[in-house]
């Protein structure tokens, strides 16, 4: 296992379209090792691939808060097939530095997956699993929590960032 180097807006590996997985071989155990050693060290509650730069349809969750109690959810090529319901929260990423936000999603979401060895799956979730299952499924189709935003905040995140970066660069 190998922590990996998480990218930050704006790289452009996030915005880009995700390949699904056919194949089910121990490269994807081990990429999804990394993943998981990658997102307990953030620490963080879900990681898709492509925020490794990996443009796979691919994502771990771990929404149970203390590392006794671990539980890693593995979703492979995952999509939502049924949603309903409205919840609002405060949001982060790690591919966001330093912004949250409140995000609108739906309160309740049924998902169709493949496990790690390619078994299908489905399973419906609520509250805050739904919520972060809804923005790692985002990061699979380019997108970030900031892109579901007002246009209004989502130009102050783009100035507050660009401001960053220039700091960053100076
Ligand atoms: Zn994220």
């Amino acid at each position: 296992m190998a922590k990996r180097t998480i990218v930050t807006d704006p790289m452009p590996v996030l915005k880009e379209p995700t390949r699904p997985i056919t194949v089910f071989n121990e490269e994807l155990h081990n990429l999804v090792a990394d993943m998981a050693e990658t997102m307990y060290d953030a620490p963080g509650v879900g990681l898709a691939a492509n925020q490794i730069a990996v443009p796979l349809q691919l994502v771990v969750i771990d929404i149970t808060p203390k590392e006794e109690e671990r539980e890693l959810i593995v979703l492979v090529n995952p999509r939502i097939v049924e949603a309903e319901g409205e919840q609002c929260d405060e949001e982060g990423c790690l591919s966001v530095v330093d912004y949250t936000a409140t995000v609108k999603r739906f309160e309740k979401v049924r998902v169709m997956a493949q496990d790690i060895d390619g078994a299908p799956m489905q399973f419906t979730a609520e509250g805050f699993f739904a919520r972060v299952i809804q923005h790692e499924l985002d990061h699979l189709n380019g997108k970030l929590f900031v892109d579901r935003l007002s246009s209004l905040k989502r130009t102050l995140y783009r100035k507050r960032r660009k401001k960053q970066l220039q700091k960053e660069n100076a």
